[in-house]
């Protein structure tokens, strides 16, 4: 069996309203294609729940500034059909830019607020505004019960529930964690862009988030000083930020606050961004 391609809004909306008329919950994994062992068990978790899951592959120009990879940025459909296929999904929604954007850019999109313009919103300006503007426009074309999204992406999720919560979206939203290669290195559809050289220098990244979460029970400070300790002794590795933050609200974590939080970071190796994370629970230490 190959996962069936749905090409347009009527398809998709078609293939959603007869899985419905069945009696079937439905079930949304976003993405942007060049599908990996991380997409993988976004989709599992939604399969094995027993909804009728919508894979979109759908490389949004919206989150890509002038000068970023929209171009060359990996499009494998036909492979990405056959893992949909081979993971239970019946449909898959692949519209051109010309579908989803008919009158092309936007007038109205989503603002993501406060939480949109700091770490990936600092670096990639319009990126949040963009990927929430899309995913608003698929939850509307699918009007999905449940939307599945990766901790590897944390701020993006987070700003997706705060969507959710802001605008009284019915969609629950659940995660999955982060999914990584035998080396550590998160799988990621831009892991393609790096040479042997370039995945050495970026394994610092995950190395980095390791040593911080070691230091698990101690302070926002330690945890944050373990961490970029082990960047500094990875000078290939060009560091745009690593700081420990609030899961809730993307804000660094005051000294002295216990609890979970989140070690993000991000670092471009030979030319190729990349972002990673860990949860942490703080000690009360300064
Ligand atoms: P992308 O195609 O990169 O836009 O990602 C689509 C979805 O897959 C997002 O919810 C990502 O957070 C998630 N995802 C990407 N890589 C991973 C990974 N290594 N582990 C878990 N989820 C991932």
């Amino acid at each position: 069996m190959s996962a069936g391609l749905l090409r347009t809004v009527a398809e998709v909306r078609a293939a959603v309203a007869k899985a419905r008329s069945e009696g079937r919950t439905i079930g949304c994994v976003p993405t942007m294609g060049a599908l990996h062992d991380g997409h993988g068990s976004l989709i599992d978790r939604a399969v094995e729940a027993g909804h009728f899951t919508v894979v979109t592959v759908f490389v949004n120009p919206l989150q890509f500034r002038p000068g970023e990879d929209l171009d060359r940025y990996p499009r494998t459909l036909d492979d990405d059909l056959a893992m949909c296929a081979g993971e239970g999904v019946r449909s898959v929604f692949a519209p051109s830019a010309a579908e989803m954007y008919p009158g092309g850019k936007p007038g109205v999109t989503v603002d993501p607020g406060p939480m949109g313009q700091v770490f990936e919103g600092t670096f990639r300006p319009g990126f949040f505004g963009g990927v929430l503007t899309v995913v608003l426009k698929l939850f509307n074309l699918i009007r999905p019960d449940v939307a599945v999204f990766g901790e590897k992406d944390a701020q993006q999720l987070t700003l997706v529930r705060r969507m959710v919560r802001d605008v009284d979206l019915d969609i629950a939203v659940e995660s999955v964690p982060t999914v990584r290669d035998a080396d550590g290195l998160a799988t990621s559809s831009r892991n393609g862009y790096l040479s042997v050289a370039d995945r050495a220098t970026a394994l610092a990244l995950p190395r980095a988030l390791d040593a911080g979460r070691a230091r698990s029970g101690e302070g926002a400070a330690k945890v944050l000083a373990a961490a970029q300790q082990v960047l500094r002794a990875e000078p290939a590795l060009a560091v745009d930020y690593v700081a420990v933050v609030d899961p809730g609200t993307f804000t660094p974590v005051p000294a002295g606050q216990a609890g979970p939080a989140v070690i993000v970071a991000a670092a471009t190796a030979g030319g190729t961004r990349l972002i990673d994370n860990v949860p942490v629970v703080l000690g009360a230490d300064p």
